[in-house]
């Protein structure tokens, strides 16, 4: 069995298709998912998803690249994610990709986000892009090897990742893993412990070989895997096994259905 650790299952592509969405994760052995919230505005939409749906799981954040939404405090964090099928707090970090400018309030969002993880005792879903050495400074800061948590979509050096595993965190790898050109981040998937990987889709987005530029969708994890697998040289079911252990053992609060 798969657990795709990072999807979106609320935007429209994927909740217009609900039921077949579930279908086709059954049909491919995915067993589980985790539903990521990116602004505060969706979460009871991300909610009730993982209330109608024993083997789908929530989490509750604001994304960096969310502007023009409700600035989460940590009262408020804690108090969303106080639900048996939130179990994780995120996505949340840095995005100076689209935000050029760096601005403030990326990171006085992302503190708020690691305070609210400590305090509620629920690891972090960390988003960084064009912005690792802030992202780890600020994980530092804030005590984030408290929470505990996942680099997600990592797409970063091995240096990074080496940072990320010393604070104690777990690195996820999406589709951007199967992508020809990815030539570091495949050298990364090959070093990251196997003890401390997790696979993801990010759906909608970033649909991994043979799908390339369709619409992403949590069966589709199964490929992530396969190219893990390749790297590393392991059988599927070992990198299939693992991945789900770590999945369990990180998100602690989801349980298997
Ligand atoms: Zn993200
Ligand atoms: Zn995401």
């Amino acid at each position: 069995m798969f657990v795709d650790s990072h999807c979106h299952l609320d935007f429209p592509d994927l909740a217009a298709r609900e039921d077949a969405v579930l279908a086709a994760m059954a049909a491919n052995r995915v067993s589980h998912a985790l539903c990521v919230s990116v602004k505060l505005e969706d979460f009871p939409r991300v909610l009730a998803l993982a209330e109608r749906h024993a083997n789908l799981f929530a989490s509750v954040g604001v994304h960096p690249d969310s502007d023009d939404v409700e600035e989460p405090d940590e009262t408020r964090l804690g108090t969303l994610a106080d639900h048996p099928k939130v179990v994780a707090i995120g996505e949340t970090g840095l995005d100076y990709h689209w935000q050029k400018d760096a601005p403030e309030w990326q990171r006085a969002r992302f503190r708020t986000h690691i305070r609210a993880a400590r305090a509620c005792g629920k690891p972090l879903i960390v988003h960084t892009r064009s912005a690792a050495a802030d992202t780890l400074r600020l994980m530092r800061e804030e005590d984030a090897a408290g929470a505990g948590g996942v680099m997600h979509c990592f797409t970063e050096t091995r240096e990074v990742a080496e940072a990320a595993l010393d604070l104690g965190f777990y690195i996820s790898f999406s589709g951007i893993v199967t992508f020809r050109n990815a030539t570091d981040l495949k050298a990364v998937a090959q070093y990251v412990p196997l003890d401390r990987l997790l696979i993801e889709t990010d759906a909608p987005y970033l649909a991994p070989v043979p799908h390339r530029g369709k619409t992403n969708e949590p069966a589709w994890v199964v490929h992530v895997a396969e190219e893990i697998a390749r790297l590393r040289n392991e059988p599927l079911d070992r990198i299939a096994a693992a991945t789900t252990e770590n999945f369990f053992r990180l998100f602690r609060h989801a349980r298997r259905s």
